[in-house]
């Protein structure tokens, strides 16, 4: 690639910290585009094994880096680490941006903003009930970000319910306006109050090539939904499939991933890229 003959004493170094990393689509999204603005960054991969997250923090600080992403399985370990962490980071309770100034380091969580503004370029959230399926590091970013919108009530549909009731009510301490609900084993009542969300979103990895099917049984679907799936790859689930059959408008995970990479981007440069073309970056890497 042709970044790597830019590098000089001058560049400014951000990257990934994971375990594992070499299937990160970051590197080329944010070199591409930190290429095209002529931005004199690189940004690299760090496979970092738990037991080293401390020390590698502490690196990055040491070595002048602009910031860097966290991904799977750093998002939460790495809240004690840092110097601050925005709200809405703590309230999701998981981190997936760092920014470093002055040595000081800054956790945010960009897939809330990522994913609101992603899904807001089709439906408003501002009064909707929203069915999020899935309790886990996305189902949480979307619950918030939904509430965060103006969501009127949030119904969590999990495997597991005790995840899902102790998600509901940390969140009612925090968003005493939106109300949330959890499903339970009556299927008669889940299917109900799921067929009430206007807004259905999958958070959970069923659909993706290693675990076929769909979230929720098709017939649950009704035409008046919208049906967001945080998957990107395959590009069209089984989920999407029967929401399109059911006549459903959808949309899938690739926006949320270019816009929380897009909103990285900015915190640690200063510049806006160009969104379409890190979706377009992001298309060619999967072969979409
Ligand atoms: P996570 O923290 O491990 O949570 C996974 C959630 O899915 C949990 O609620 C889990 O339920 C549920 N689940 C897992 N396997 C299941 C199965 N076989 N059947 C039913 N439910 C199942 O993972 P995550 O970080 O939230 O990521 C989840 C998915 O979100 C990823 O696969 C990815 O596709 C997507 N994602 C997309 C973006 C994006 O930018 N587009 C960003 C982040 C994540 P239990 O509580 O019962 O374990």
């Amino acid at each position: 690639m042709s970044i790597h003959k830019n590098v000089s004493g001058r560049t400014r170094v951000v990257g990934v910290i994971g375990w594992p990393v070499e299937h990160s689509l970051s590197p080329p999204m944010h070199n591409g585009e930190f290429e095209r603005l002529g931005l004199d960054y690189l940004y690299a991969p760090f496979a970092v094994a738990p037991e080293n997250l401390e020390q590698a923090v502490r690196g990055l600080v040491a070595l002048g880096a602009a910031g860097f992403n966290i991904t799977i399985p750093h998002k939460q370990k790495i809240m004690p680490l840092l110097d601050e962490v925005s709200p809405e980071a703590v309230v999701v309770g998981a981190v997936n941006t760092v920014r470093i100034e002055n040595g000081r380091t800054t956790g945010s969580n960009t897939d809330v903003p990522g994913w609101s503004e992603d899904i807001q370029q089709d439906i408003l959230l501002q009064g909707s009930s929203v069915c999020v399926l899935g309790a886990g590091g996305a189902g949480r970013a979307i619950c918030v970000a939904a509430a965060l919108a103006g969501a009127k009530s949030v119904f969590i549909q999990n495997r597991t319910i005790e995840s899902a009731e102790a998600l509901a009510s940390v969140l009612r301490e925090q968003f005493a306006d939106v109300c949330f609900s959890f499903g339970c084993d009556d299927e008669t009542a889940c299917r109900d109050q799921f067929g009430r969300c206007d807004i259905v979103v999958n958070t959970t990895p069923v659909g993706m090539a290693a675990i076929p099917g769909s979230p929720v049984p098709a017939d649950w679907l009704n035409e008046s939904q919208y049906v967001y799936d945080t998957i990107y790859t395959p590009a069209e689930t089984e989920l999407l499939r029967a929401a399109k059959v059911k006549g459903c408008p959808t949309r899938n995970g690739l926006g949320m991933l270019a816009r929380q990479g897009a909103l990285a981007f900015e915190l640690w440069s200063g510049a806006k890229p160009d969104l379409t073309r890190m979706e377009s970056t992001l298309r060619k890497a999967l072969n979409a």
